[in-house]
């Protein structure tokens, strides 16, 4: 058996689509070539990226009018690609970001370069919730409190803090667009397209292998691009070309089909959401009743996809990663700005993994505590 990978992205694969992709490798479908191979303009590459688009829009209900577009240069890449397309919906050129960790931090510093950004709501402030003390990056703003300026060309946000194991979905109706970065759990959950109006997405977690990048686009927002934006970036002209304007990522776009088609046959999103709470729920109650390890993020926006937690006595945190990854249990390290630990359990990863996890850290606490 292999060891339970618990990496932030890129993360584990469902393994039978490791080994359908072994199978295809040198020759797919008797087309006598690796996709690696293949002409992207040719028919068999064609039908590959048709199908994984639509593979897509069935998982996600993505309506008609919207565009899918499969892109390059990750999730990071849309920090400047977003303000490029989307600023000149308004005259303006403003846009207002909410802060809730440190990739929406990302995207908000880097959009300063391209127009008139504001915050629209930060978490990076310790603040009381319910009477108790909340740290910095470790809750979300509540909409109602979002400063949206009425003529701002969006608002953007992102729905799973990868890092601080934050998530918040529960988007309001918003008088402009909002732009959502669902990297780190698109397809976890469904995503309500009546009020997200661009998502995007690095594939490296929940969609496929890195190198691509999915944004999915309310046609009528296309048409606005600064006129520097670079062509092969351009959401008009690359929804325009069906992804097609230069080549694409082609064997990217296939193994992400080959995950699409995976995630139907598990029973698409509705189901990879149950069981994704019950593997979310099942290492926070786990957490919650122990004195040995601690998750800080407040309650109601913990993260089903990223759980971090820390050991009250840090000096053990090497032997916690040593004993853990010598039990099969892979990249558990907390990202370096927070410390600790992180178990990201993506939707590859079954309740077997996250229970063995809770075994391990179980006979840690015996051991250690
Ligand atoms: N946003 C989120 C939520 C992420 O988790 C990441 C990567 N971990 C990024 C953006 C940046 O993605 P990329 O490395 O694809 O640029």
């Amino acid at each position: 058996m292999r060891p339970w990978n618990f990496s932030a992205g890129p993360s584990k694969f469902p393994e039978a689509v490791l080994h359908k992709a072994a199978t295809e490798m040198l020759d797919w479908h008797g087309s006598g070539m690796s996709v690696m191979e293949m002409s992207h303009r040719g028919k068999e590459f064609m039908q590959i990226r048709d199908e994984a688009e639509q593979d897509l829009r069935d998982l996600l209900q993505v309506p008609d009018n919207f565009a899918v577009l499969f892109m390059q240069g990750g999730a990071q890449a849309q920090n400047a690609l977003v303000p490029l397309n989307l600023l000149g919906l308004k005259p303006a050129a403003k846009a207002d970001y909410v802060v809730s960790g440190s990739w929406s931090k990302k995207s908000f510093q880097e959009a300063q370069h391209f127009g008139d950004i504001q915050l629209a709501a930060t978490s990076d402030a310790i603040t009381q919730i319910h009477g108790t003390e909340q740290g910095a990056l470790t809750w979300f703003p509540e909409p109602s409190t979002w400063q949206v300026r009425p003529d701002s060309s969006y608002v953007h946000v992102c729905s799973n803090e990868t890092i601080g194991g934050v998530e918040f979905n529960d988007w309001p109706r918003l008088d402009v667009p909002l732009v959502v970065d669902v990297s780190s759990n698109i397809l976890s959950r469904p995503i309500d397209f009546t009020k997200v109006d661009v998502a995007y997405a690095g594939a490296q977690k929940n969609a496929g292998p890195a190198g691509l990048t999915v944004v999915i686009v309310r046609k009528d927002l296309l048409g606005f691009s600064n006129p520097h934006c670079p062509n092969a970036f351009n959401y008009e002209l690359v929804a325009k070309n069906n992804s097609m304007l230069n080549t694409p990522p082609t064997y990217s776009i296939y193994l992400a089909g080959l995950v699409f088609k995976w995630l139907k046959e598990q029973g698409g999103v509705v189901a990879i959401e149950k069981a994704n709470q019950a593997k979310a729920d099942l290492l926070y109650s786990y957490l919650d009743q122990s004195d040995f390890y601690r998750n800080t993020v407040a309650k109601a926006v913990r993260s089903r996809m990223n759980i971090p937690f820390l050991l009250n006595q840090p000096q053990l945190d090497e032997l916690f990663l040593t004993e853990a990854a010598a039990a099969g249990l892979l990249q558990l390290r907390g990202h370096k700005s927070v410390g600790g630990m992180r178990a990201s359990i993506y939707n590859a990863m079954p309740l077997e993994g996250v229970q063995a996890l809770v075994d391990f850290m179980k006979g840690f606490e015996a051991r250690h505590g």
